[in-house]
């Protein structure tokens, strides 16, 4: 592999000295005899690919050998590629493509392993690398490398391994996998059967590996990939993706129940820990389920089916399985088309924050207030944050999207602070995917904080457990930045997740917010009203403040009043409103509110 690649990287420096990649004038073909004079002394056949915008294909340079091989000139190939391509196995051409595709797709590396027809019909193996670069023009030229197959695998066995087998677990790897599938797909479609396939994904595995080390988490993947190998039968190949991915494919699974069955085997080979470097990792699995031919045409869009069906499962809260259905895709294209107009939205920003009140249940006072972003979309209308955060998480817009949210809560508060509530707080929802993604926002937020003069303590940092699992020094490292600018931490979405009160503790939060699952159906007695008088009191005991989230009626208000709660938020008080009706509300509605009670002091 190593050898390969470094064939590339000589090609691409040798396209530099020479004379760089500018494909739209005659400077390759002139400069194709000093290109000769470098391949001649190496084993194979260097090449460079161009692939143009509409499809077309040409070879700008190939080694002179191709004659000797193919019985193609270069010249013949130097403006249309395809009498080479037409000689790729017919077999090997869908996963050949596929390859192909991905590493256009991502720019990344492509090594690829395919057979090609010789003259007289003799097909060979093939060993391919190449490295694909974007050109301003839309065009994609790679520049590559291709070797005979067959001798080397009589030399050196492991060469071949090196292509097609992941090194880690000794699973075949992604393009081992896509040509297996393809392989399968074809003898269905001959034989008149079904295929079917499980892409496996580990949950929060990243956690892991960040929390303790590349490592254990390596030697997770190699047990994982061994327990999946004996807890399923039937396995007609397992192969890992890359990551945490790993894909399955079965045999003889007419009926239903026997994939459930098979997919319950997959999912209970997590129920025990799995031991790494003297401790005990639990992880869980979530899987996506596609079949040929019943939900896929061909293995390409198999694999992308039970994609789509894995991030369901992942979405409706992982340890799951979920079977792909036609509505996963419509909702796929929809997302994309969504992040596509949020990105354009990233220019004037058409977002609106909303600010909803948070009361004192003793005493009806209102000194915080917790902000909830809205996009006000010119042919939607107003998007709820649900729909497009995640969107905004998945492609990397969160960062910007909550720096303005910091700025216009921030703004607001200090106006708030100045003529109504000097200590008037705002609450904001701090995306587990910012948090990770380092800690420039922290001290620029805090920069800015003090350049407005405002105190830290104007803002509550709303987080989520998830992000505590693992507890990483990075993310506790960030939390304790937070707190010594004065920053609240509150826990929201409390009991959703993991409900554990020692996180609480050991990471120091001011504050939890009980979930409106557990207050929604609030009544006397109910096993809800006990969970939230035991949560009350756990977290008064530890010094926390409590906020219960979702608060509809008033005999749940009266109910969380009674057992102690601290502080109510929900449509009993208020809707989510516009900084300017928080300004209103203050003035005419809650005359009796601390908020009011700053007004009118601010009027002496
Ligand atoms: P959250 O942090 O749990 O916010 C509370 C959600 O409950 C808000 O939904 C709020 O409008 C809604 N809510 C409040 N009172 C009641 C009630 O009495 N009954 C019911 N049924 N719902 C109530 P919203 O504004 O749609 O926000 C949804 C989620 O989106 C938020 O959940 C939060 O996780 C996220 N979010 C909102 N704004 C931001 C933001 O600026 N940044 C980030 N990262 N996430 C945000
Ligand atoms: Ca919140
Ligand atoms: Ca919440």
């Amino acid at each position: 592999m190593e050898t390969g690649n470094n064939v590339v990287k000589l090609v691409r420096d040798v396209v530099t000295r020479i004379g760089g990649s500018d494909s739209t004038d005659n400077k390759l073909c002139q400069q194709a005899h000093q290109w000769d004079r470098f391949a001649v002394n190496i084993p194979g056949t260097v090449f460079q690919l161009l692939e143009r915008p509409d499809g077309f294909s040409s070879l700008p340079y190939i080694s002179p050998s191709i004659f000797e091989l193919y019985g193609l000139t270069a010249e013949q190939l130097r403006e249309d590629a395809s009498p080479l391509l037409s000689r790729i196995h017919p077999d090997d051409v869908e996963p050949f493509m596929a390859s192909l595709r991905m590493a256009r797709e991502n720019l990344s590396a492509w090594h690829h392993q395919f057979r090609m027809v010789l003259p007289h019909n003799r097909a060979c193996w093939r060993l391919g690398w190449a490295q694909p670069e974007r050109l301003d023009d839309g065009s994609v030229l790679w520049h590559g490398y291709v070797q005979p197959l067959a001798e080397r695998i009589i030399s050196n066995e492991q060469f071949w391994r090196g292509a097609n087998i992941d090194a880690l677990t000794g699973l075949p790897n992604r393009g081992q996998f896509l040509s297996i599938l393809a392989q399968n797909v074809r003898q269905a479609q001959q034989a008149n059967t079904r295929v079917t396939l499980f892409l496996l994904d580990l949950d929060h595995f990243k956690d892991i590996n960040e929390a303790q080390g590349y490592a254990v988490g390596d030697t997770l993947l190699f047990h994982v990939a061994r327990r999946l190998q004996s807890c399923i039968s039937d396995i007609v190949s397992l192969s890992r993706l890359g990551g945490d991915e790993f894909a399955m494919l079965l045999n003889g699974m007419a009926d239903l129940s026997d994939v459930k069955a098979k997919v319950g085997d997959a999912l209970s080979a997590f129920s025990h820990p799995f031991f790494c470097h003297g401790g005990e990792i639990h992880v869980s699995v979530s899987i996506g389920i596609a079949f040929f031919p019943d939900d896929a045409a061909n293995s390409e869009s198999m694999l992308r089916f039970a994609e789509r069906a894995m991030y369901a499962a992942k979405q409706d809260g992982r340890n799951c399985y979920r079977f792909f259905m036609p509505a996963m895709q419509e909702r796929t294209q929809k997302k994309m088309a969504l992040a596509k107009e949020l990105r354009r939205a990233l220019v004037d920003y058409p977002f609106t924050l909303l600010y909803q009140p948070i009361v004192d249940l003793a005493s009806g006072e209102v000194n915080k207030l917790e902000a909830l972003i809205r996009w006000q979309h010119p042919e939607r209308g107003s998007i709820s944050p649900a729909d497009f955060i995640p969107i905004a998480e998945e492609t990397g817009m969160i960062g910007d999207i909550s720096n303005w949210v910091f700025h216009t809560a921030v703004q607001d508060i200090a106006y708030w602070r100045a003529s109504l509530n000097p200590k008037l707080r705002v609450g904001i929802n701090l995306s587990p995917v910012l948090f990770r993604s380092g800690d420039k926002f922290i001290q620029s937020w805090v920069e800015h904080l003090s350049q407005m003069d405002l105190p830290g303590e104007a803002l509550i940092a709303e987080i989520t457990e998830g992000l505590l699992l693992n507890n990483s020094n990075s993310v506790i490292k960030r939390l304790d930045a937070l707190r010594e600018a004065g920053i609240m931490v509150a826990m929201d979405d409390f009991g959703t997740g993991y409900s554990s009160l020692s996180y609480l503790k050991k990471f120091d939060i001011g504050c939890i917010k009980i979930d409106r699952a557990f207050i929604q159906n609030l009544s006397s007695g109910s096993s809800d009203m006990a969970l939230c008088e035991a949560i009350i009191v756990m977290a008064h005991k530890l010094g926390l403040s409590v906020i219960a989230e979702g608060v509809e009626t008033e005999a749940r208000r009266c109910l969380l009043a009674a057992a102690g709660c601290d502080y109510g938020q929900g449509y009993l008080f208020s809707e989510p409103r516009t900084a300017l009706q928080v300004d209103n509300w203050v003035m005419h509605s809650y005359k009796h509110s601390e908020l009011a009670v700053g007004l009118s002091s601010n009027e002496h």
